[in-house]
């Protein structure tokens, strides 16, 4: 027998691949014209990112917590405004609503699919209530009918955490492009990532793009008059011009994230729960599945040489800086958090890898639940 361990099989690869010399490019293009902030290429690629999206507009912006946080503030909602935000995401997508200066009510989300639970976010309507930022969790649109109905009915404003939605669509349509606005990030792990920190705002109404745009340059209308206090978040050259270089790839890396997910489906044991896929528009920047025995599970795959992670092990109604927005106990978010495991899914992991982590999670089952 041989003595050799099998390969590791990271979470994640960052490294540029076939996408490398275009990256590299993009960068040189950028040192050689010696303009980096607010430039050609943030332009450029605010009209390529909207016509990706489906949206009319863009606004490139420094990060996906400052795209929410400047979306809301370009609808003017902040102090004593309350804003509905489902228990399980990142935690940044409630940080961003108290950057705004609004009030964070933080809901429970649907067992299926762990997006906002749209009968938890009507319940959490009150006089104060003035938006709602639904998350496409782990690239699976939420519950947006619905959802969206009930912001109709209330008069609220609806801006969609996309953060790790890129191309996601729901019946054909892509995310953020039905509400107000759609908030994406591209910090390097989401699916269309840039050398560092980047976001945007997605939109059709081209005032509310315009008004992003001023508050992400210190709310400066021409150069040193400012015309109400923005802050400094800006997509600078390099990561546009970086991001514009991926773009082109996006649509096939988010197919093949697509087929991973399928081997996913069809190899893992019936006896472990994964999410509810509602429809095809999924793009999967992550795929969870649920444990009873999660921590064993991922201690067992470990030491199988797979590197899993928890995405989210604490739900919002549970983070200490988050807690007293809680509008109820959110008992879905809670379980889910104490089930989740995500397994390894990425545009470069080979099928032999992905049949690996299958069969080591069926290794770990058949020894839970003996025949
Ligand atoms: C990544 C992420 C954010 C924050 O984006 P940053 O670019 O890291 O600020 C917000 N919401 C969700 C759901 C995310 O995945």
């Amino acid at each position: 027998m041989s003595a050799t361990p099998p390969h590791r099989i990271p979470f994640l690869d960052l490294h540029p691949a076939e996408d490398a010399s275009a990256v590299r490019e993009a960068v040189e293009r950028v040192m050689a014209r010696g303009w980096f902030v607010l430039g050609p290429e943030v332009e450029a690629f605010e009209v390529e990112f909207a016509a990706a999206s489906g949206a009319r507009f863009a606004a490139g912006v420094g990060n996906g917590t400052d795209a929410i946080a400047l979306a809301l503030r370009a609808l003017d909602v902040g102090g004593t405004d309350e804003v509905i935000v489902p228990a399980m995401t990142a935690a940044y997508t409630a940080l961003a609503i108290l950057g705004a200066g609004a009030t964070p009510v933080i809901v429970d989300v649907d067992a299926e699919t762990l997006t906002m639970d749209p009968a938890a976010c009507r319940a959490a309507v009150t006089s104060r209530t003035r938006a709602v930022v639904p998350v496409h969790l782990y690239g699976q649109a939420a519950r947006m009918d619905e959802i969206l109905a009930i912001a109709e009915r209330h008069g609220l404003a609806v801006v969609e955490d996309c953060c790790q939605a890129h191309l996601s669509t729901i019946a054909g349509t892509p995310v953020g492009s039905r509400a107000t606005a759609g908030a994406f990030s591209f910090y390097p792990t989401k699916n269309l990532g840039a050398l560092g920190d980047g976001g945007a705002v997605i939109t059709r109404d081209g005032s509310l793009a315009a008004r992003v745009k001023r508050l992400r340059n210190g709310g400066q209308t021409e150069r040193y008059r400012h015309l109400e206090a923005g802050v400094n978040s800006r997509l600078d050259e390099i990561q546009a011009a970086v991001l514009r270089a991926r773009l082109p790839y996006l649509a096939r890396w988010t197919m093949r994230r697509r087929e991973i997910a399928a081997l996913y489906r069809r190899l893992l044991p019936a006896t472990l729960q994964t999410i509810h896929q509602r429809d095809d528009g999924h793009v999967y920047h992550l795929f969870p599945v649920r444990s009873t025995a999660r921590d064993a599970l991922q201690a067992h795959l470990a030491a199988h040489g797979v590197e899993t992670l928890i995405h989210y092990p604490v739900p919002l109604h549970e983070q200490p800086a988050l807690a007293r927005y809680a509008s109820h106990p959110c008992q879905e978010a809670a379980r889910a958090g104490r089930e989740l495991l995500s397994l390894p899914n990425h545009p470069r992991l080979a099928d032999a890898d992905a049949a690996r982590v299958a069969e080591a999670v069926g290794a770990f089952e058949r020894g839970r639940v003996p025949a």
